[in-house]
């Protein structure tokens, strides 16, 4: 039934389906489930993705939106969950009015697996997604932000580091002692590039440079978060630019310590286990939006 949710919306209503699709779709919000696309995306030799992971993306994509990570620019993706050479993410437009019809899809080279119109046009910078997806089997989805707070460590020699045990996830992957690396345009794309991320060897380099780490910087832009769901990046992104800030204030005051590798790879792990408790306020603070 989750591949055929137009069939079974008429049938079922919202409240059946619901019930027949499991646990996890009751923190669905409302608006998730209506709109003439309630099903995935077309699709070009994978099952249609289900509705319930376009409605976790639609949500991700306002929630990031409503917590100040993505303003009119930035993007969420998801891989797809039946073919790992696909994913999954929005048409050009700014995070906060993204709905299930907006929802396209993509491979890894980002090409969309539907026919080109004016009306559906993929962001630029598509190439993040599919160059890291590529490379980290682990990673199930990606957010792409310009979250100020950050910016300023993409542009400075001074490491962004883990301050505290939500964001231990920034200490994972990284060289030890090491901060969160910084991808630097320049040594790709030469002295004069727009700073986008606009083709598919820009997308693999970036890849390269973020490596096994859960971040990586991008200086005189922006950032771009990993993590294996999309409650997990969208967790990250929020607690990038948190501790972004948190590290600024500390170093008014003196030079920080930080989270050392072993309670940074502890508390990543922890962590992980929790994302659905802030995931259910921030669903709560964009509805009715
Ligand atoms: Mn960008």
């Amino acid at each position: 039934m989750v591949n055929c949710v137009c069939c079974g919306l008429a049938g079922l209503g919202r409240r059946g389906l619901l019930a027949g699709m499991g646990a996890a779709l009751v923190a669905a919000p409302a608006f998730a489930q209506t709109g003439p696309a309630a099903t995935g995306p077309v699709s070009a030799g994978s099952p249609p993705a289900p509705a319930a992971l376009v409605a976790e993306l639609v949500a991700g994509n306002r929630i990031l939106a409503n917590e100040g990570v993505v303003d009119g620019f930035g993007h969420i993706s998801v891989r797809h969950p039946d073919n790992p050479q696909r994913f999954l993410m929005a048409r050009s437009m700014a995070p906060a009015l993204v709905t299930a019809a907006d929802i396209m899809e993509f491979d890894l080279d980002g090409n969309a697996t539907e026919p080109a119109t004016p009306a559906r046009t993929p962001y630029l910078e598509r190439f993040i997604h599919g160059g890291i997806y590529r490379v980290r089997p682990d990673v199930k989805s990606v957010v792409h932000s310009h979250s100020p707070g950050v910016i300023p460590f993409a542009n400075v020699a001074t490491p962004l580091r883990p301050m505290n045990h939500i964001a231990a996830f920034l200490g994972v992957g990284v060289p030890p002692g090491g901060g969160v690396p910084v991808f630097e345009i320049r040594t790709v794309a030469g002295m004069a590039s727009d700073m986008l991320i606009r083709s598919d060897a820009l997308g693999k380099a970036l890849a390269a440079k973020l490596g096994d780490a859960q971040v990586v910087l991008m200086r005189g832009h922006g950032s771009t978060v990993v993590g294996a769901s999309i409650r997990h990046a969208v967790y990250r992104a929020i607690y990038t630019e948190v501790n972004a800030k948190m590290q600024a204030e500390a170093m008014q005051l003196g030079t920080p310590a930080y989270l050392n590798a072993g309670e940074a790879k502890a508390a990543m792990e922890a962590n992980d286990r929790l994302v659905d408790r802030p995931w259910g306020l921030w669903t709560r603070r964009i509805e009715g939006k």
